[in-house]
């Protein structure tokens, strides 16, 4: 199943204390992948607010992990956010298949971990701009 284009053009936010808390608990995991899906509030469906953690997480396959969890169960669940131990947050072809799956926006945080070594993308892989509100 794909994901259609958003008619509405969205404008993602995500809080500071949930981007804080991805990267938190990416230093944690490391030298394992952190992997958890992303909910927005329900009365503000563009901005990314809490983190729904897997069971499964500290395995480190972040693609396992979703692959085992991921069900479009709940509307305010809107994508994923993983972890790469390397330097590069941009996404591999397992994470565009995931992508494309499942979500509309994705996470991928890089080490070490920080505002500076993270990005966003559409089910597409193309890059979002994601505003820290
Ligand atoms: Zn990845």
């Amino acid at each position: 199943m794909l994901w259609k284009k958003e008619k509405p053009k969205i404008t993602w936010k995500i809080t500071r204390g949930c981007l804080s808390l991805i990267f938190e608990s990416a230093k944690a995991t490391y030298p394992k992948e952190f992997a958890a899906l992303l909910r927005v509030y329900p009365e503000a469906k563009d901005t990314i607010s809490e983190l729904v953690l897997l069971p499964g997480t500290i395995s480190g396959d972040a693609h396992a992990i979703f692959r085992m969890h991921m069900r479009p169960i709940d509307f305010s669940i809107v994508g994923t956010i993983h972890s790469h131990p390397s330097t590069s947050w941009f996404p591999s072809r397992a994470d565009l298949q995931l992508f494309r799956k499942y979500g509309r926006i994705h996470i991928i945080v890089a080490y070490p971990f920080n505002e500076n070594t993270w990005g966003a993308y559409d089910y597409n892989g193309s890059s979002v701009e994601v505003k820290v509100i």
